[in-house]
Order: C-alpha cells, then structure tokens, then sequence
C-alpha cells in the first residue's frame, strides 16, 4: 500500500491511497466516523437566559461548538477512576456570563482546563439585546459518534481514481466530448490535468456514445477526504483510527489463538 499527501492543512486532508481495495477504506471511514472519542459539551446548567432563544436551543448550539483538546488527557466516563461521578479527567467545565447588547462568542466560554477551549472561536452563539442577559456553566465530556452526532470527529469519504479511455480511432468525436466535463478537467491531449476534482461524474462518456470516452474509477486507488469537525487535527483523527483498527485486530487474534489452542 502507497500513500500520498495531496493538500492538508489544520482541518481536512486529502489522501492518495493505492495498493488498497475499497474495504480498507470503507473500515478506516468508518471508524472515523464513529468511533473516536471526542470532546463535546453534554449539559448545561442555566443560571439566568433572558435571551430571545430558550435554553434548550442555545443548549443544543452549544453541543455543537467543536473543542480543542489533548485527547491523551481524557478518558471516557465509564473508563474513567472516578466510575461516572464526573472528574478532571473524564470532563470540563466552561462558564459564561454576559450581558446585552451584545454578539456572546464561543470564545468568552472559560474552562477550567486552559488547554481546553473552542476551535474556532468566532463562532457566534446568541446576540443579546439592551437588557438581555445570558449565564450559564456548561459541562464537556469524551463520547463517541455512537451515541450522538456531536461527537463526530470529522466528514469523511472517498472516491476511486479516475480511468480515462478514448477510442484513438474517432479522435475528431473525442474532442467534442470532452467539452461536457463540467470541471473543464479533461486537456485536448485526453489527459485530466487534476485527477482529484474528478468527481466521476460521467458526463464526458455520456456525451460521447458507443465508447468513444469512457470514464471509470480504479478500486485499488482510492482518493481519501477528510474534514475534522471536533477540534481535532486531521492527522491525530487518521493516527486515532488506526489504533484503534489494530487493536480490534489484535483482540481477534488474541481470541483466535485461545480457541485454536
Ligand atoms: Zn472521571
């Protein structure tokens, strides 16, 4: 198996993997959807909201503001020491008291980790008006995608590499055709100049009858997309997944070897 780096930066990253099959990929996306443990905000107690939205609202927008956090520091409830109380090491708190007219941002939440805060924090949570006043202590725990949407880690998908055929022998047809590539991907000499914005979309073949363009996907390169929606980065997200790939691996092994014996 091969991997190349195509683009990255602090939130998604794109990867070129061949030598693989389209099982791979589909357990390693999988597995980033659902199965890494990540920081969201769980409950939120309100001391005072006089806000034009109710609590339950301003509770939900705050699920989903995703939070920067060395992961290695915290552990899930039930695996935690404290078995479920609550503790520093299985959650977060975070307060915020402000008063209208105002925009309130996530970055005026202060937690009690100063390791731990917003991702991004321009993320505008209410606006208050003259005499509007907003208060509350929100709790962040580790949870995973299993049990709620707000602690997906990242977007994820994939698609196969592009395949491009022409009939050499209607080469004059050919070049019409290409035309209908929506991505204008498709160079008179017949090459796509940015395999990875083909999308497959098939509308150079389909302008083109009886085969003269054909486009296909090759399922042993696969063209990987990932965007972190967590806070995490995207290759910690990638390392996560891994790790976790191996480890079931490992106990499967570890069973087989004691049923074999
Ligand atoms: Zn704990």
């Amino acid at each position: 198996m091969k991997v190349k780096v195509v683009s990255k930066d602090d939130r998604s990253v794109k990867l070129d993997i061949s030598e693989t099959t389209p099982v791979f990929a589909n357990s390693l996306r999988r597995v980033i959807m659902q199965k890494i443990p990540v920081l969201a905000i769980e409950t939120v107690d309100f001391i005072d909201n006089t806000s034009a939205l109710y609590d339950e609202v301003i509770a939900h927008r705050l699920g989903l503001i995703p939070i920067s956090v060395d992961m290695k520091k915290y552990v899930t409830k039930d695996a935690c020491k404290c078995k479920g109380k609550g503790c520093s090491s299985c959650q977060v708190k975070f307060v915020l008291s402000k008063k209208g007219p105002c925009v309130v941002y996530a970055k005026d939440m202060k937690s009690t980790d100063p390791g731990v805060k917003p991702f991004d924090g321009d993320v505008v949570i209410i606006k208050l008006l003259k005499g509007q006043a907003i208060d509350f202590e929100a709790t962040a725990q580790v949870g995973t995608a299993e049990d709620h949407t707000k602690w997906q880690s990242a977007i994820v998908g994939y698609n196969y590499y592009p395949i491009l055929k022409v009939d050499k022998k209607r080469i004059a047809e050919a070049k019409k055709c290409i035309a209908a590539c929506p991505r204008k991907l498709i160079t008179k000499d017949f090459k796509i100049k940015d395999p990875y914005m083909c999308h497959l979309c098939g509308s150079c073949s389909a302008a083109c009858p009886d085969g003269v363009v054909t486009i296909d996907g090759d399922p042993s390169r696969i063209v990987f997309t990932l965007e972190s929606v967590c806070g995490l980065r995207p290759e910690d997200i990638i390392r996560s997944s891994l790790g976790f790939l191996k480890s079931r691996i490992g106990e499967l092994e570890e069973a087989f070897i004691k049923t074999a014996k």
